[in-house]
């Protein structure tokens, strides 16, 4: 097990995990909102409940999680938190499908969570004053989502997009397994579609000046490497500005189509 991350990030932004993946959570006038769950069911007593403690949040309700996909290194931690404290659990109704059929979790099904509420493309929940906007994102699962939420620096507001997927699946590479379980076509086609969801990201991003970026796998924004840059009375280094959200966004939408190129089966 890697060592506990417990920072916080914005007046309203904290991170519990480990470099690999994490909660993200949303301080409300509500309560506690998190995106994802980590990788074991035992996340919660491991990671979140002392997480909590160090940063002094352990009072607060925890009122919902967030889930970006259904993979189970983001699902596999809500179980506990959800029969502890009643919370919410949300999640596409393609990946509450994709989750229990898929070849990608099928050794990890005695863990899944209880879905308690399916969330929508442009769906908006509303906490005090924070708005979540949930975002149609697949590519990387078919019912992977986005969500795009206030965070507050020093009192100011910014807005943040995060990504759910990171990652281009195809055959040669996929991890954990010994090979990719689907065809070639399908991998392109998923990473096609993944290049749409980029450039529907970066629309929504441009439209409403989204100036941070996160990413459900932190490494894939450089957040804790941003996190770590910040001093006291400096800017926040996790504020990136929207033209560099944009130049992640392109990063990412250059790799899917070059993914595609490679697992294209057309002529071969
Ligand atoms: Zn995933
Ligand atoms: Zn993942």
């Amino acid at each position: 097990m890697q060592d506990r991350i417990a920072i916080q990030i914005f007046d309203d932004y904290y991170y519990v995990g480990d470099e690999h993946v994490g909660f993200h959570i949303l301080r409300t006038e509500e309560g506690l909102i998190l995106f994802d769950s980590m990788t074991t069911p035992d996340a919660d007593e491991v990671f979140l409940q002392p997480g909590l403690a160090e940063l002094s949040l352990e009072k607060e309700p925890i009122r919902a999680i967030f889930l970006t996909h259904g993979h189970f290194d983001h699902y596999l931690g809500a179980e506990h938190v959800r029969l502890r404290t009643g919370c919410d659990v949300m999640l596409s109704a393609e990946d509450c499908v994709f989750m229990v059929s898929s070849l990608d979790n099928r050794d990890k099904g005695q863990e899944m969570p209880h879905i308690t509420r399916i969330v929508k493309d442009k769906e908006v929940i509303t906490y005090g004053r924070h708005d979540i906007y949930v975002m149609a994102a697949p590519g990387h699962t078919p019912g992977c989502l986005n969500y795009a939420f206030p965070v507050h620096d020093k009192g100011e507001e910014h807005r943040a997009m995060m990504l759910g997927g990171s990652a281009v699946f195809g055959p040669g590479r996929y991890p954990g397994k010994e090979g990719y379980p689907f065809s070639g076509a399908y991998a392109a086609e998923q990473a096609l579609i993944f290049a749409a969801t980029l450039i529907k990201t970066w629309d929504y991003v441009k439209e409403h000046n989204c100036d941070v970026y996160l990413t459900a796998h932190p490494f894939a924004c450089d957040l804790l490497e941003h996190a770590a840059m910040n001093k006291e009375g400096e800017l926040n280094h996790v504020i990136i500005g929207t033209e560099k959200v944009g130049e992640y966004l392109k990063k990412h939408y250059d790799m899917c189509i070059a993914s595609a190129d490679v697992f294209c089966p057309v002529g071969k």
